[in-house]
């Protein structure tokens, strides 16, 4: 057996990122800048109002308080995205609503709360202002010329508003990956009644989430029997279609077992110099068996059938490799320290036993519960995890010990 943090190397190593691209900002949400990203124009781009209220010249409003306010006369009014048509001269006030430019000769805001209206054409402000009070100067978020974003930077909601606000329309990133999911084996099918020794496919809606989750564009590939000639048909095509591509099933030692074969098959065929098949036994509990190979220039992820496994091994083999592809750096899962709420036993085998669990925070320290049943096929427990705490070979923990656990979320 073999280290899982030696075959994530080994995959890892095997993976490129993929040559950057110009993508239209609408489709750039969860991408990697491929480049810095800067300004050429400042943001905002005008001097403007923070608030509601008048502009006025703060030199008029000194000595202003509440029993002896200063009136100013009301010579305009400014809403948003109108330009300013007089300026403010000495004596005088705009009534301006926040967003608008600020007029000639204003310098400062009153916000509206300090001021009462006189009559038709005069206010009276109840408070000294200072020059630039509430006043948004030119660039004062993003000035002409500066960075805003390196290299490297995933693109989150907050990114693609500001590209938008200095008009990037479009980005320099490394592409989303296209990746297929196929199912195999003779015993799945899609929907309705099951004959004697069927049961159904949990394994491609939950990886086809999983690919969703990890900003892949996911492809569903649909069944494949364990039959060479059909897996052989059916991962040709996958391989052709796809960035990367990852199965499930039959790459235990079963005499059913055809994804690796029938990737060997491929591989033999392919006189590319990286073309190969990795056939794994991982000392991890679950997710043991592992299939890794490129084929077509193309990855191939074979994950284990069981579903939990196949969840597991997707997460740590599969999803860093992806990411790596897209061009991320960070790649793994944040792992944190958590007191475990009663004993975690295991029996000592030589693997990393990968324990789905509950983790809250409780008292500001994370605490985390087993999700009860820890059989590789028990997904319906699996499913109320949010993280996988790691059992080291030997006994287990006890409660209120620690335990280090990778967050799935
Ligand atoms: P295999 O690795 O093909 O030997 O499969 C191991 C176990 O996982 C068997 O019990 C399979 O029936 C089960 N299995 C394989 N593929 C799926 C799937 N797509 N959905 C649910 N169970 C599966
Ligand atoms: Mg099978």
């Amino acid at each position: 057996m073999i280290s899982h943090e030696e075959v994530q190397a080994a995959i890892l190593d095997a993976v490129m990122p993929f040559a950057p691209v110009e993508c239209a900002l609408e489709h750039a949400l969860g991408l990697v800048l491929a480049v810095d990203v800067a300004a050429a124009e400042p943001v905002p781009p005008f001097a403007n109002t923070a608030m509601d209220g008048y502009a006025v010249r703060a030199s008029d409003t000194v000595g202003a308080s509440t029993t002896a306010p200063i009136r100013l006369r009301v010579v305009g009014e400014l809403p948003a995205g109108h330009a300013p048509t007089v300026a403010v001269e000495p004596g005088e006030a705009i009534r301006i609503m926040t967003g608008a430019p600020m007029p000639d000769g204003a310098d400062s805001i009153v916000i509206v709360e300090l001021t009462t209206r006189d009559g038709d054409d005069g206010v009276l402000v109840q408070q000294e202002s200072f020059p630039g009070q509430h006043v948004r100067r030119p660039g004062g978020d993003v000035e002409r010329g500066q960075v805003v974003f390196r290299a490297g930077t995933v693109l989150g909601p907050a990114h693609l508003g500001v590209l938008a606000s200095i008009d990037v329309r479009h980005v320099r990133a490394f592409p989303r990956a296209r990746v297929g999911m196929l199912s195999t084996g003779d015993e799945l099918v899609e929907s309705g009644p099951l004959s004697p020794g069927k049961i159904r496919d949990s394994n491609r809606p939950m990886l086809l989430a999983q690919l969703a989750r990890a900003g892949v564009e996911a492809v569903d590939l649909g069944i494949a029997r364990d039959d060479e000639a059909d897996m052989t048909a059916k991962l040709e095509d996958a391989l052709a279609r796809c960035d990367a591509v990852i199965t499930s099933g039959g790459v235990s030692v079963g005499d059913y077992d055809y994804v690796s074969a029938a990737l060997q098959h491929i591989v033999d065929d392919d006189d590319d110099a990286s073309a190969r098949v990795d056939w794994y036994q991982i000392a991890i509990k679950p997710a043991k068996p592992l299939c890794f190979g490129m084929a077509r220039g193309t990855p191939l992820f074979g994950l284990p059938g069981n579903p939990v496994s196949s969840f597991v091994s997707f997460e740590l083999f599969a999803r860093p490799a992806l990411l790596r592809m897209m061009g991320h750096t960070s790649l793994h899962r944040t792992e944190v320290l958590a007191r475990v709420e009663h004993a975690m036993l295991r029996k000592r085998d030589g693997k990393l036993h990968l324990d789905r669990v509950r983790v809250r925070v409780e008292n500001g320290r994370y605490v985390a519960a087993s999700v009860g049943a820890q059989e590789s096929n028990a997904l319906a427990a699996a499913a109320s995890a949010n993280g996988l705490a790691k059992l080291f070979d030997g006994e287990g923990v006890d409660a209120g010990d620690d335990v280090t656990v990778m967050l799935l979320e």
